[in-house]
């Protein structure tokens, strides 16, 4: 394949896997299909514990460090309203994140190494990720063991909003740690013509969701980004009885993730004040999923030199509050996580996105030119 036909065979593959979205952790089909090309193209496929998904290896001539590049390949519940001719045809599900996008970039750079075996200083690991979107499928990678050698790690995620073919990296976190709560308020319910006699947990909900407000206004310094939204709140089936109980649930996100912490717990004191007015007692949980993606400076430093050595346009990273599994990769093995602009006329996760997939042989050609250079500055 000369760089023409690399550009026409990664179109119609983007093509069949935007064609076929799967969920998350049932992505069987995009597993076979991945394996299918790995092996036309000669890439060994590792043997791992991995219900879907799978992990690769391209090696160089000579014995060397292990470095890793990252894909996820899931698909969003979503019905598909694109108006693309390649649109999903399998119904209630979308490749509205892009998934399909990276994974083919990544098809594309297991060709480009392939090819450059010769120059290769040691192993690419090529990690094609299952369940990035339930944030459950980069823990099962790295519970397999098979990144536990690798020295460095390099990930990509389409921009909607930015053009075709602009990359963008910074050092620092760049997506946010994201996490729920879930508070349940328990009062005493009974009549409602008796509230006096009762402790309505309604009211209780309603001063937590005011309350809740000052977190970002009042307690969070203005520099930094946090949001704390309620997103759920249940309580009472009828006109006429106070319930016993309300529940609140909701998302906690920081960007950064050692503010995390702090966010959570200042809920959780809120949760106590309003107690003490009620008389409720409020049962308070809360959890951080993932943390904030958080680039190596020295390597996002790298990644952009490397970027514009292959004359691509490079911009600073737009941050983002949405959660990323990538994070969990980085917090064992240093690590860049960078954006390739797709120009879609709606943002990801909306069923009108449409990745422009103009710019996936320069996407190939820059992981893969990552892996080459990171395995001759870790050699
Ligand atoms: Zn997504
Ligand atoms: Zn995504």
């Amino acid at each position: 394949m000369n760089g023409g036909n690399l550009q026409e065979q990664l179109f119609a593959w983007f093509q069949w896997f935007h064609r076929h979205p799967e969920p998350s952790g049932a992505e069987h089909e995009t597993t076979a299909r991945i394996r299918e090309i790995l092996r036309g193209i000669g890439i060994t496929v590792i043997d791992t514990p991995l219900q879907t998904g799978l992990v690769a290896r391209v090696d160089g001539k000579s014995e060397g460090p292990v470095v890793a590049l990252r894909c996820d390949i899931d698909a969003l519940p979503i019905e598909e309203h694109s108006g693309l001719s390649y649109s999903s045809g399998n119904a209630g599900y979308m490749h509205a994140c892009g998934h399909d996008f990276h994974l083919t970039a990544m098809l594309g750079a297991a060709a480009l190494l392939d090819r450059r075996r010769e120059a290769l200083k040691g192993t690419v690991k090529l990690v094609f990720q299952s369940a990035e979107e339930t944030g459950v499928g980069a823990k099962q990678v790295l519970e397999t063991g098979v990144l536990d050698d690798v020295r460095e790690i390099f990930g990509l995620h389409v921009d909607d909003s930015r053009a075709p073919g602009v990359f963008s990296v910074s050092a620092g976190p760049v997506s946010a740690a994201v996490g729920g709560f879930r508070a349940v308020i328990r009062g005493k319910g009974g009549h409602a013509s008796v509230p006096h006699e009762c402790i309505d947990p309604v009211s209780a909900a309603g001063q937590l969701i005011v309350a809740a407000q000052t977190i970002v206004s009042r307690s969070t310094d203005p520099f930094d980004k946090v949001v704390v939204s309620i997103t759920h709140v249940q309580a009472g089936n009828t006109w006429n009885v106070i319930p016993q109980e309300a529940l609140l649930e909701g998302t906690i996100r920081t960007l950064g993730t050692d503010q995390f912490k702090t966010v959570a717990e200042r809920l959780g004191r809120i949760c106590g004040g309003v107690d003490r007015i009620s008389g409720a007692v409020t049962e308070y949980i809360w959890q951080c999923g993932a943390p904030s993606v958080d680039n190596d400076a020295a390597l996002a430093d790298f990644a952009a030199k490397t970027a514009e050595s292959l004359g691509l346009t490079v911009m600073p990273a737009i941050p983002n509050m949405g959660g990323e599994d990538f994070a969990l990769y980085q917090q064992r093995i240093p690590g860049v996580f960078f954006t390739v602009g797709v120009g879609s006329p709606q943002t990801t996760h909306h069923p009108g996105f449409r990745a422009n997939p103009s710019p996936l042989g320069a996407a190939a050609g820059f992981l893969a030119e990552l892996g080459i250079r990171s395995l001759e500055r870790t050699a």
